[in-house]
């Protein structure tokens, strides 16, 4: 039987004891992290949330506490009294910050004995994490998840303060609601009351938080937990959580000028400055410059236009794929890269699998190098290239003596994307990459709609309730392909960490929208009939913005996976380990929703 807590109260914290409290008498409580027996003489440590401090049974000070020391295993949870003593400078610990002192304990109660834990409770584990989620209360207490989990509060509450100082209203939507369309699959919770009927979790409070400024809250905010029933990658969670925003009356700015500042208070929490305004690139400015909607700004390489050039150099077969409406775009290696010739050929075949176009020798390419010499220059012209273009290709993608250019010739959207790939492997690998900055930047002016591949139907880039550029608006009828969006993205170091847009608030517009979409009347009528009817009882202009909080508290803490920072993740078939979930119900339990699983 375990001893009770009784009347004992804690006083301190294990991790928090230093020199100032050497001779008052503590009460701690914590998991025994370790117990050393150097006969006679038992070593404790004990350790809680903020830290571990060493707790000595000596007999002489106190029989009972020793013996009871004894009993003492890994992980049991003890009540410790004793006074507080400086260690001898021989034994002094200069790797924890109680290091200084130790506790000489009177009392000892054991309020809870342990199982021995599958894998010992410390940072570096090696441990498969299969385990280390089925246990995860385990996993939970290592001091690295302990400090996550803090940052990750931390973050939240600095986030909620500037809201509220900024006049937003935290306000709580459903859960059990209708699909909100963000381009994902909905998980859906039956009715039991209505059976057929299905709830959707939502894959973001949109349409509410946007029903919320019909309803006049001016400005509103709530740390969401979106479901969305998608194929996992490995920076993806079903569901995850993010920092929802909707204004009143906004411009782009408006939302700017709310969001930079916030940012830059999280940033503060791991003492990083990042500087206002944070820089800005239009949509298509950015799939030309750096070949992706996120751009990673930790290293320059900004990709180069040089369709004229490579027409005009009249080299292989480029021209002639010019001609049928391809681009040239290059991208300048420095000097001292060194990307050897195999390296080039590898990156060809990758890049550009099958999308290749033979050359005049029969061999397949569509990347062209040329190196930065006179040399190169001149065998060039010796293939009947033009050498003053050459050197004015060179010059206009920014290389310098010995650097070498890459160009890649290809039809505008697959080589935008190929372009930034490249890139991207190219900065990694020559080891550009600015690893400790932090580089964030807003991406505007999205497209509006993208062609579904497959259905050959239009699709919302973002998602439906997103206005179009106001003098885009008779592109609508004629050419929906290149009307922009009043929509941006919020971009960290490569990766996007949040997104929105200024709303479309006029009903009219909206079921054109829709329209577009290819739903008919009757399918906006079941989904969107209520959203749209709000829409006609006097709707302000509105915008916003939603952030992701798992991502953002990866980037913070350093971590390489979203499953560090969240207390109770899923594996990437979206299963909790721990608990075991999803899993088979009861018959009677289906009977009562009036489902029939079909069993594979
Ligand atoms: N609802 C959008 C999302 O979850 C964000 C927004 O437009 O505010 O991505």
């Amino acid at each position: 039987m375990a001893d009770v807590l009784g009347g004992l109260t804690r006083t301190h914290y294990c991790g928090s004891l230093r020199e100032a409290q050497v001779g008052s008498t503590v009460t701690l409580m914590g998991w025994a992290a370790t117990r050393r027996d150097l006969g006679g003489v038992i070593f404790v440590d004990l350790r809680d949330r903020e830290g571990i401090c060493q707790v000595v049974a000596r007999p002489e000070v106190s029989k009972e506490a020793h013996g009871q020391a004894d009993h003492v295993r890994s992980e049991y949870v003890l009540a410790v009294v004793g006074k507080v003593a400086a260690r001898s400078p021989e034994t002094v610990n200069p790797k924890i910050p109680t290091g200084q002192v130790e506790v000489l304990a009177e009392r000892i109660l054991i309020l809870s004995a342990a199982r021995t834990p599958p894998f010992p409770i410390e940072d570096e584990v090696n441990t498969a994490e299969e385990i280390r989620l089925e246990y995860r209360y385990l996993d939970l207490r290592r001091p690295r998840m302990h400090r996550n989990i803090k940052l990750r509060h931390q973050m939240t509450m600095e986030i909620r303060r500037h809201l509220d100082e900024q006049g937003y209203y935290e306000i709580e939507t459903p859960f059990l609601t209708k699909s909100t369309p963000e381009g994902a699959r909905d998980y859906l919770v039956p009715s039991r009351v209505h059976h057929g009927h299905f709830y959707a979790l939502p894959q973001s409070p949109q349409i509410f938080k946007q029903i919320l400024m019909v309803a006049g809250m001016d400005k509103y905010f709530q740390i969401a937990r979106c479901f969305r029933d998608e194929d996992l990658r490995a920076d993806r969670q079903p569901e995850f959580t993010q920092v929802d925003v909707e204004m009143s009356f906004p411009r782009v700015q408006s939302i700017v000028d709310l969001i930079e500042p916030l940012y830059q208070r999280v940033m503060k929490l791991i003492g990083v400055e990042v500087a206002r305004p944070f820089p800005r690139l239009r949509w298509s400015e950015a799939m030309e410059r750096y070949g992706s909607d996120k751009p990673d700004l930790r290293f320059g390489m900004p990709i180069t236009d040089v369709t004229e050039e490579m027409r005009e150099l009249g080299l292989d077969t480029f021209p002639g794929l010019i001609a049928e409406g391809a681009r040239a775009r290059a991208i300048v290696l420095p000097a001292a890269g060194q990307v050897s010739g195999t390296r080039m050929r590898k990156i060809n075949e990758e890049l550009w699998l099958g999308r290749i176009v033979p050359d005049a020798r029969g061999a397949k390419r569509n990347l062209f190098t040329l190196k930065s010499t006179d040399e190169a220059v001149s065998s060039l012209g010796k293939k009947g290239a033009r050498e003053d273009v050459a050197r004015r290709m060179l010059e206009k993608a920014g290389a310098g003596r010995d650097d070498t250019l890459l160009v890649g010739v290809d039809q505008p959207g697959p080589l935008a994307m190929a372009m930034g790939i490249l890139r991207l492997e190219m900065g990694r690998e020559l080891r550009l990459v600015e690893e400790s900055a932090h580089r964030f930047l807003w991406v505007t002016d999205f497209p509006l709609f993208e062609k579904d591949a497959g259905s050959g139907r239009w699709t919302s880039v973002n998602h439906p309730f997103t206005a179009p550029h106001d003098e885009d608006i008779p592109l609508l009828d004629t050419d929906p392909g290149r009307v922009r969006a009043k929509a941006y993205d919020i971009v960290l170091n490569g990766t996007e960490v949040g997104g929105g847009s200024i709303r479309i608030h006029d009903s009219e517009l909206q079921a054109k929208i829709f329209k577009i979409l290819s739903l008919t009347d009757e399918e906006t009528r079941d989904r969107f009939g209520f959203f749209l009817e709000a829409l006609q009882y006097g709707t302000p202009p509105h915008g916003g913005i939603a952030l992701g909080v798992d991502r953002m508290a990866m980037i913070l803490a350093g971590e390489s996976s979203l499953r560090d920072v969240i207390a109770f993740p899923k594996t990437a078939s979206a299963t909790d380990l721990m608990s075991g979930s999803p899993s088979p119900v009861r018959e009677e339990q289906l009977r009562e929703l009036g489902i029939l699983v079909i069993r594979k």
